[in-house]
């Protein structure tokens, strides 16, 4: 299983055997259905283009590929999936996208969060809410003008999500800790397609397995994460 896992419950009432005897075709006919030209698929000619990751060495071919605009979408995409059957990773950028790629794509609806990207600034509680699909450069434009900054890495094309939830190390980390420890809540579309906040106190499960696990038990559309109360900063690494 890659990222979500595939709901073994169908809301169509179909039993799973009759779901994995469909064949790629009708999966792709009911996917195509459902999310129109939000998915593409391999005979396609975008496939290349919007299957290619940050990383170039990673040659992945999913059986799909879906590129979610809103939550929403996220929600109808995992929703279609599912009932087709297929599996379901997340990828924001794609940096880890060799890791990915150990793992056999054929059944695989490879959900890019390249269009999900955004950044609101709440100067009063010195935090963030950034959209699933976000760089640490979107979220660095957003702060810098209210002098704060956040527990970034050190490359801004880097995800924001991808980063924090498999921990996060940065030039603050000795001074504030790790990127995973500023994260308030979540906005994940779990396996079943529900929309669910997670936080410490709100299906805290799920909150503790996310912060860790990311892409393997939801999608998530939305991070809240905190901010550092500093307007100038010197960092860089001496070999
Ligand atoms: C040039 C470079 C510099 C780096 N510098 C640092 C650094 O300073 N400190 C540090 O700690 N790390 C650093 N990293 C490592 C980087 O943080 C990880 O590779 C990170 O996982 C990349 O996240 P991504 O979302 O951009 O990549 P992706 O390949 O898109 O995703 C990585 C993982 O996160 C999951 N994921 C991504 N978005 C979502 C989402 N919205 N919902 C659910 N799951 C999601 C994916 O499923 C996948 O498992 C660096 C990497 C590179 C290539």
């Amino acid at each position: 299983m890659v990222g979500v896992a595939a709901s073994p419950t169908r809301k169509n009432g179909l039993p799973m055997a009759s779901l994995f005897e469909t064949s790629l075709d009708d999966r792709a006919m009911a996917l195509r259905e459902a999310l129109g030209s939000r998915v593409v698929f391999a005979h396609e000619p975008e496939y290349d283009v919007v299957r290619a990751p940050w990383n170039p060495t990673a040659d992945q071919r999913p059986f799909a590929v879906a590129t979610p605009e809103s939550a929403d979408d996220v929600v109808a995409i995992v929703r279609a999936a599912t009932t087709a059957g297929l599996r379901i990773a997340a990828q924001s950028t794609g940096h880890a996208a060799p890791g990915l790629c150990e793992t056999d794509l054929a059944d695989v609806v490879l959900v890019r969060l390249g269009a999900l990207r955004g950044v609101t600034v709440h100067p009063e509680t010195r935090t963030a809410t950034v959209l699933g699909g976000s760089h640490w450069n979107d979220v660095l434009d957003a702060t810098a003008p209210h002098g704060l900054t956040a527990l970034h890495g050190s490359a801004g094309d880097v995800s924001v999500v991808g980063y924090s939830l498999n921990g996060g190390v940065s030039f603050y980390a000795r001074a504030h800790g790790l990127g995973i420890n500023a994260v308030r809540s979540a906005q994940v579309v779990t396996a079943d397609g529900t929309l669910v906040r997670a936080s410490a106190d709100e299906n805290t499960d799920l909150f503790w397995a996310v912060r860790g696990g990311s892409g393997s038990f939801g999608i998530v559309v939305s991070l809240e994460i905190n901010l550092l109360p500093y307007a100038d900063v010197f960092a860089g690494m001496l070999l």
